[in-house]
């Protein structure tokens, strides 16, 4: 039986990771802080995890876990992930977000050097680009504390396969959304609100820039696409992404429209900008779709209307 270590399985992408891999018969174990919700995994029905808490910017427990498990696979998944957040708190996401990785590539170089490696890196890495779509060999541009993060992350996992021969991969991910977002983020915000103000329970939906691009997708679809990067033969780095941009206006209006809310309702506040945006952004996801036989055609409209109708039943309570 192959055993897998998933970091981040308390979030969305490591709940529906968890409930791929849990079907193929693999032994999980999350790894998860001392306040983290596993309600992701209850509502996949997922069970069967070993949880092991452990703080992953302790370099001593990181090694001790990697060399006692001996890991087919570790996905590191687990991030300050918020682009707004790291703003705030710059110290905490960059220190975190690079400190952990480089625990878990230093553990699995150290002890357990057969292990395949899967980072989570971020679009993000890329900032705001003269030449769109972004491929993979698009330059590093990172605008957000975040962002800068996961560059450091993306470099690491490509300098520890180089100089190491790891069989380490980074996933580029563009923004992905199901239910199991947290409600800090922009696509579920837009849909707690606009039901908030369908049962009368507000008036409005306060949002920053709106009037900006992004390349969105389905997050199981997208979590498929991790699995077959580190289950590939050749390890290698690839961006996973829609191919098309849509606006966030667009978002909104299509909630809208799909709950008879009108568009006065939107009050866009100053307060929500950030120090510094990207404009548009959308990928080439050809060379996944190549290498990797990954498929993947949503338009995210009908994602939207899947997501909003699955929350509405399953997680609002009006
Ligand atoms: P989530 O925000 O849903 O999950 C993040 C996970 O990281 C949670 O399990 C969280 O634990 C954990 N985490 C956060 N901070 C810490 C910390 N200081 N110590 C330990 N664990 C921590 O993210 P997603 O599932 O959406 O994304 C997974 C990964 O993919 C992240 O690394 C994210 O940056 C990256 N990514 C995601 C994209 C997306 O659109 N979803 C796009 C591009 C990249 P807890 O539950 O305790 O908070």
């Amino acid at each position: 039986m192959k055993t897998v270590i998933i970091s981040g399985i308390s979030g969305q992408d490591g709940a529906y990771l968890a409930k791929k891999l849990s079907s193929f018969g693999y032994k999980i174990i999350g790894i998860l802080r001392d306040n983290s919700l596993t309600s992701g995994l209850e509502y996949l029905g997922v069970k069967d995890v070993h949880f092991e808490y452990i703080d992953l910017s302790n370099n001593g427990l990181v090694e001790k876990l990697i060399k006692e498990v001996q890991p087919d696979f570790f996905y590191n998944l687990a991030a300050q992930s918020s682009v707004g957040d790291s703003f705030i708190n710059p110290h905490h996401s960059i220190l975190f977000n690079i400190n952990s990785t480089l625990n878990i590539l230093e553990a699995i170089r150290l002890h357990s050097p057969e292990t395949r490696f899967y980072q989570a890196t971020s679009s993000d890495m890329f900032g705001s680009v003269a030449c769109l779509p972004i491929n993979e060999n698009t330059l590093l541009h990172p605008q957000s504390p975040y962002a800068i993060s996961k560059a450091a992350c993306h470099h690491l996992v490509r300098n520890y396969r180089e100089a190491y021969n790891l069989s380490a991969c980074s996933g580029i991910l563009f923004n992905h959304e199901s239910v199991l977002r947290k409600g800090n983020f922009f696509v579920i915000k837009v849909i707690q609100t606009s039901l908030d103000i369908k049962y009368g329970k507000t008036n409005e939906l306060r949002v920053g820039n709106i009037d900006i691009k992004r390349d969105f997708g389905y997050a199981p679809a997208y979590v498929d696409a991790m699995v077959m990067m580190a289950e590939s033969t050749i390890m290698d780095d690839y961006i996973i992404c829609s191919g098309k941009s849509i606006m966030l206006r667009s978002i909104i209006e299509h909630i809208f429209s799909c709950l008879n809310i009108p568009l006065e309702r939107i009050v866009v506040d100053q307060e929500f900008y950030r120090p510094s945006d990207i404009i548009d952004i959308y990928g080439d996801n050809s060379k996944a779709k190549k290498h990797l036989q990954w498929k993947y055609d949503l338009s995210f409209y009908s994602v939207l209307e899947n997501v909003l109708e699955e929350y509405h039943s399953n997680f609002y309570n009006a």
